[in-house]
This record gives structure tokens, sequence and C-alpha cells, in this order.
């Protein structure tokens, strides 16, 4: 499982951060980027295991996003939300 932030569709509005700030955060464009294990933080895809969290959680917050901007795939590549 695999999840990343489409910036063209983040409008800032934080219910991810709200959520999940282990895992999300806002960069200095208003646009949120996800915290790895390693590396900076990027809205391109992460890998689950590098995030300190459950599944389910980035599942509930890709859902809080009122744009549907949290993509989430399967290890098919496959996309599973929106
Ligand atoms: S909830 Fe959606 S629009 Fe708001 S910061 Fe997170 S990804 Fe961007």
């Amino acid at each position: 499982m695999r999840v990343k932030v489409d910036r063209d569709l983040c409008i800032g509005a934080a219910s991810c951060i709200a959520l999940l700030p282990e895992v999300f955060e806002l960069d200095e464009a208003g646009k949120a980027v996800i915290k790895k294990a390693l590396g900076e933080p990027s809205s391109d895809w992460a890998d689950y295991k590098d995030l300190p969290v459950e599944a389910q959680m980035i599942l509930a917050a890709a859902k809080s996003c009122p744009t549907n901007a949290i993509i989430i795939e399967d290890d098919e590549g496959k996309q599973i939300y929106p």
C-alpha cells in the first residue's frame, strides 16, 4: 500500500493534519506533504511501511480530505481511494 497527495487538488484545508499530524504537514506552499521515516517530507508516493500509523488511519485521513487529494493504491498499483 502507498499514499500520495495530489498537489493540484490539495487546498491546504488541513483536515488530514488535524487527524494525522504524525503523517501529514503543510509545506511552505500550503500543500500537504507526507512525513516519511527517511528523507524529506514530500507529496509524492510514500510506502505504508515508512509511515508510523495504521492503514485505517491513513484511509480515514484520505476520507477527511474535502477535495479527495489523498490518493491510496494497493501493492498492485490499483487505486483504492478515492
Ligand atoms: S485534507 Fe486534503 S486539501 Fe486539506 S491539506 Fe490535507 S490533502 Fe490538502
